[in-house]
């Protein structure tokens, strides 16, 4: 019988309540307990795919191509499970099938109402995710914060299921803030009191409290929030504002969640536990030393979690060498060729991202100009690998025009194209070339020598490509198409082997990186950016 933790968060957004689902799941994969998550978010859009980077953070890629909710990417890193196109729910979703539904005729006359129509079907969609693999455990954290209007249907849904499944195979986990007032010194409990309320009022008494704070709470405050919350004073538990997050887990651990979370529910472990990963990558980067310092080359440089998975990723790989990482952020908008020098001059290696439209374009290619002529490492990620093919032809082939025809459409050497596959669409939502398609990498390669393979599979994202007609000039004048697909057809990676470390590639290498695993490509290029920043 598959078990169902359901974590809402409370007072205010951002508390962290993805990191805090994915803690709770990577606790219980350390029992050898078979953990998958989920997240359901209440906006309308029917995926996160249409949605601007600036207000929704990151869109993530899963492996069948879903473009997601950000969190489950942190699912990704911190747990084995695979996410799918079943992983996000999103109200879009569940409106748009309950109104299909209807327009077939699927309700049989019925009046269709968001009880029980719209529960029903996000229900089935909790269930649905279950039944695709045996899990112990399925984790759906609930987008928002309690007491928003959008977020109702989805917590009538999770609290009938209770009523349905029983009271033994549910749990609901509420995350709250309990704010330091700093003038008088004092953290206040009142607003998770009232949170709960609010939780209490559309009938879901949540049976463990975890509570963000700057400072840790005494005894007192915890007997008052439980007394108060009507929770045992056990199941109170403390989430103090940590600097790394990959702590969170253990800390968690320290306090005897994951064992309350077995109890509660019944659980059995398959093993002892085995937290074993969890320490040593904790104990590495409390000892790193040396610092690297990478700039990120992009346009939605303000926002933390815009480029959240490179973000990780870059940090994996210098976990992966040893080296704390320094990254700066540099708005591809401010570079131009004359203060290029001096922006970038301090940083071992240059990392341009993805993204879409003109804005920022011309600083991004003077970017990856000075990494190219400089022997900087550099890595460009599908946009930045398409600038990176620009740059070249323009600055080594001499074509001055060239361009993507994503910005110029009239460009006479248009060297990133369209792919004809994405001529004939006209919609935006869901219709790029998306999720993981295999790859074929040449031996001798930057690349090759990071993945010791030669057939990788990546995630994609994108409806341009490097328009091959262009491969005999690029290759004659030093940049070697090392990547393709498996039919040869599109170009996944470039790279510049004369240059130290010069890598571009099509696909989204940052979607697979784990802190215990850090993805080749970010561990090599960091690599390159360690060993260059020696050199100097
Ligand atoms: N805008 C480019 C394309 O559509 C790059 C996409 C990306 O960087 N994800 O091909």
């Amino acid at each position: 019988m598959t078990k169902y933790i359901f974590i809402t968060g409370g007072v205010v957004s951002s508390l962290g309540k993805g990191i805090a689902s994915a803690s709770i799941g990577a606790l219980l994969e350390s029992y050898g307990l078979k953990v998958t998550l989920q997240k359901c978010d209440p906006y309308i859009n029917v995926d996160a795919g249409t949605m601007n980077p600036y207000q929704h953070g990151e869109v993530y890629v899963t492996e069948d191509g879903a473009e997601t909710d950000l969190d489950l990417g942190h699912y990704e890193r911190f747990t084995s499970a695979e996410m799918s196109r079943d992983n996000n729910v999103t109200t879009g979703q569940i409106y748009g099938s309950v109104i299909e539904k209807e327009r077939k005729g699927s309700y049989l006359g019925a009046c269709v109402q968001v009880v029980p129509h719209i529960t029903d079907e996000i229900k089935s969609r909790i269930f649905r995710l279950a039944e695709r693999e045996s899990y112990d455990v399925v984790i759906t954290e609930i987008g928002g914060t309690v007491g928003d209007i959008e977020g109702l249907p989805f917590l009538e849904a999770i609290r009938q299921i209770r009523h349905d499944i029983g009271r033994e195979n549910v749990l609901y986990i509420h995350l709250t803030l309990v704010p330091l007032i700093r003038v008088a010194g004092e953290l206040k409990t009142k607003p998770t009191q009232h949170s709960v309320k609010t939780l209490r009022e559309i009938g879901i008494q949540p049976d463990i409290l975890l509570c963000r704070t700057e400072r840790e709470f005494t005894d007192s405050a915890r007997d008052k929030i439980a007394l108060h919350c009507n929770v045992d004073k056990d199941a109170v538990f403390q989430a103090v504002d940590v600097n790394e997050i990959y702590r969170i887990p253990l800390m968690f651990n320290e306090q005897g969640l994951d064992r309350l979370i077995l109890n509660r529910l019944g659980l059995k472990p398959n093993n002892s536990q085995n937290l074993h990963a969890w320490i040593e990558l904790n104990e590495k980067i409390s000892a790193l030393k040396e610092k690297v310092s990478i700039a990120v080359v992009g346009k939605y440089i303000e926002l933390q979690d815009a480029y959240k998975s490179i973000y990780e990723a870059l940090r994996h790989g210098a976990f992966a060498n040893d080296t704390a990482l320094e990254i700066k952020r540099v708005d591809s908008e401010l570079i131009t060729r004359e203060n290029v020098g001096s922006i970038l001059k301090d940083v071992s290696g240059i990392l341009i991202p993805g993204g879409f439209g003109t804005r920022g374009i011309n600083g991004k290619i003077e970017a990856v100009r000075f990494a190219r002529e400089r022997n900087v490492p550099f890595l460009g990620i599908c946009l930045g690998m398409q600038c990176a093919v620009i740059e070249f032809a323009r600055n080594v082939c001499g074509l001055s025009e060239a361009d993507s025809t994503e910005f110029n459409q009239s460009t006479p050497h248009p060297v990133i194209d369209i792919m004809e596959a994405q001529k004939a669409i006209i919609g935006l939502g869901g219709t790029m070339r998306l999720g993981a398609y295999k790859c074929r990498l040449e031996e001798d390669s930057f690349s090759y020598r990071a993945y010791q393979r030669r057939e990788i599979s990546e995630r994609h994202r994108h409806r341009y490509e490097l328009n091959t007609e262009y491969r005999a000039l690029f290759e004659s004048k030093g940049l070697k198409i090392v990547g393709t697909t498996l039919e040869e057809t599109l170009a996944e990676i470039i790279e510049i082997p004369e240059h130290r470390w010069f890598v571009g590639c099509q696909f989204h290498p940052e979607f697979k990186s784990k802190p215990i695993r850090a993805h080749p490509l970010f561990k090599a290029f960091i690599r390159a950016s360690i060993d260059f920043k020696n050199s100097k």
